[in-house]
């Protein structure tokens, strides 16, 4: 089943190939790193293998909890076959601290726990640097209707209390996140990658950052750290 066919699209952190099933394509994990739009580029060993695995176990836990997902199965160390998505341009970032961007951009203290999630869009363009949008610019410019918009940040919050609980019975605080959506038959589904390269996890103990601001930040340990969240995700199933 699902054979693997021509390569359809190639980003940043993963590669997409058609199969000969057109409702299906697999998406084949890379060890590239990239951030600050693209500014700065690495690579972390192995980081393909452990994102994917990572992502697999996740997809499989909110689809567990009634989340619909582009995830059917795992197919190997670092790929997963999915279903096609018409992804919509929009990424909803979660937030249950203060860090990155949000720390930034408003001047507020790194770590502040934020009463209620905040649930911000962005426009995913990179020639733009991904710029933050409101509801309104959302919808009048087309990146989705005000109800897919609706429904996707409802599965957002959803999806944010499923995780966050998961995290900290694994000694990880969820500080925040990235979600894409996408429309596959007329429905609206969970897509991309759920990893530390999408997520912010601070050790729940210690605050230590375990997830990509090590590489964004230069702080070390960066290969080490990935495995440590992996190890922590399939030492507790
Ligand atoms: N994020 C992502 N892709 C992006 C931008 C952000 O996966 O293109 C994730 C990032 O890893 C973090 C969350 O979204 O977990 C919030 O990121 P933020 O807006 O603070 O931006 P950053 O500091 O990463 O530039």
């Amino acid at each position: 089943m699902a054979e693997k066919k021509a390569l359809i699209y190639e980003g940043k952190a993963k590669k997409v190939f058609a199969t000969d099933n057109a409702d299906l394509v697999i998406q084949d994990f890379k060890d590239d790193a990239t951030a600050f739009n693209g500014l700065k580029k690495g690579q972390i060993a192995d980081k393909g293998v452990v994102n994917n695995t990572i992502s697999c176990a996740l997809f499989t836990l909110l689809e567990s909890k009634g989340i619909r997902t582009h995830f059917v199965k795992k197919l190997s160390d670092r790929e997963m076959l999915i279903k096609h998505l018409t992804i919509l341009p929009v990424e909803l970032v979660v937030r249950n601290i203060a860090a990155g961007s949000l720390v930034k951009r408003y001047g507020i203290k790194e770590g502040l726990v934020l009463e209620q999630p905040v649930i911000e869009c962005y426009f995913k363009n990179d020639a733009l640097g991904d710029p933050l949008m409101n509801d309104d610019h959302v919808v009048m410019f087309g990146l989705a209707t005000r109800e897919q918009l609706a429904e996707i940040k409802t599965q957002a919050t959803k999806i944010n209390e499923i995780l966050k609980a998961y995290f900290l019975e694994r000694n990880l605080k969820l500080v925040d996140f990235k979600l894409e959506f996408g429309v596959h038959k007329g429905e609206v589904l969970l897509g991309d990658e759920i990893s530390p390269d999408t997520c912010r996890f601070w050790d729940s103990v210690t605050n230590e950052k375990m997830d990509k601001d090590r590489f964004r930040l230069d702080l070390g340990l960066v290969e080490e750290t990935y495995h440590e969240v992996l190890s922590r995700i399939t030492g507790k199933a």
